[in-house]
C-alpha cells in the first residue's frame, strides 16, 4: 500500500518494527534464558541517555522482552543501530546499601560458596550470571574468595549491566510500526493534502505510541475522526484542502 501511495507522490518516513523486543548476542545472554526481573533500563546511544524505563525485564535466548523494553525498542532504528541497553537489576537500593547487604550475607553463609552471595536476592540463574559475567568468577569458589573490593564492583556491575543491542526483533514479534504515511501529508481531518476524497487512519500514518494501548486509541480514535470527516467531504460536496 504505501508503494502504492509513493508512486502517488504522498511522502513516508521509513517504516520499521517498534513496540518489540529487542535482540541482544545469544552469547551475551547465556544462561539468563527465562529469567524475569522487576528492574530499571535506560537506552544509551554514542554515550547519551536516551530514555530510561522501568518494568520487567525478560530474558530470552537472543533478546530481552518486556513492556519497558518495548518501549524503547523504536530507538534502535532512530539511531541507526548504535544502541546499548543498561539495566540497574536493584534500583530501589544504592550501591552502598547493596555492598552492606552482600557483606553481612558472606560472614552469614560463611563455608558456603559464591553464588551463595547473590542466591535469595536473585533467581539462582542470574545469580551465576552476575558471578561469572560481572566477577569472572566461579560461582563454585568458596564464598571467602570474594573480597570487599569484589563486592563493591559486583554491585556497581548490578546497577548498570550492559547489552549491546544488535537488532529489533522482526514484524512477527512487533506490536506497531515506526514510521509511515507523514504528518506533513495529511490536513487535520486526516485527509491527504495532495488528493481529495482521500483519508488515512491508524497505523498506515507516521504515529507510534508506547505499550499500554495508545496504539489501538489512536487507531479507534483516527478511525472515527476520518470516517466522520471522510462522510461529510462526500456530503458536502467538494473537499476544502485548507481546513
Ligand atoms: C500481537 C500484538 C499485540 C498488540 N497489543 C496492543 C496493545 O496491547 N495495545 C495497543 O494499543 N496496541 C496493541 N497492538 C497494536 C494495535 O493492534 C495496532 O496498532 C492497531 O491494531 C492498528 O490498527 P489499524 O486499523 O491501523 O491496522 P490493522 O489493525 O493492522 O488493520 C488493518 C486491516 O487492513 C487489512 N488490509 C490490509 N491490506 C488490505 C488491503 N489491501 N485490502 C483490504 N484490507 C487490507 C488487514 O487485513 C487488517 O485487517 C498490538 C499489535 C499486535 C500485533
Amino acid at each position: 500500500m504505501l508503494r502504492i501511495l509513493k508512486n502517488m507522490g504522498i511522502r513516508s518516513e521509513k517504516i520499521c518494527p517498534a513496540v518489540a523486543p529487542l535482540r541482544v548476542s545469544p552469547d551475551r545472554l547465556k544462561g539468563l534464558k527465562g529469567v524475569r526481573i522487576k528492574g530499571d533500563i535506560a537506552a544509551f546511544s554514542g554515550g547519551s541517555e536516551l530514555r530510561r524505563e522501568r518494568g520487567e525485564l525478560q530474558f530470552n535466548e537472543n533478546n530481552i522482552s518486556g513492556i519497558c523494553v518495548f518501549n524503547l525498542a523504536y530507538l534502535f532504528q532512530q539511531y541507526e543501530g548504535r544502541l546499548t541497553l543498561r539495566a540497574d537489576l536493584a534500583p530501589d537500593m544504592t550501591e552502598d546499601e547493596l555492598a552492606t547487604y552482600f557483606k553481612t550475607v558472606r560472614t552469614d553463609r560463611h563455608g558456603s560458596t559464591a553464588e551463595e552471595l547473590l542466591s535469595g536476592f536473585f533467581v539462582k540463574n542470574l545469580a551465576v550470571w552476575l558471578i561469572k559475567n560481572v566477577l569472572g568468577r566461579s560461582p563454585a569458589e568458596p564464598i571467602e574468595s570474594i573480597s570487599d573490593r569484589d563486592i563493591a564492583a559486583l554491585c556497581k556491575g548490578i546497577k548498570s549491566v550492559e547489552f549491546e543491542v544488535t537488532g529489533c526483533s522482526p514484524w512477527q514479534n512487533a506490536q506497531s510500526t515506526m514510521g509511515g504515511i507523514s504528518a506533513s501529508e495529511v490536513n487535520d481531518e486526516l485527509g491527504s493534502v495532495k488528493y481529495n476524497g482521500m483519508y488515512f487512519c491508524g497505523e498506515i500514518l507516521d504515529v507510534a505510541g508506547d505499550c499500554g494501548g495508545y496504539n489501538l486509541q489512536w487507531a479507534w480514535s483516527s478511525g472515527l475522526w476520518a470516517g466522520k470527516h471522510a462522510a461529510l467531504s462526500l456530503k458536502g460536496g467538494k473537499h476544502d484542502k485548507s481546513r
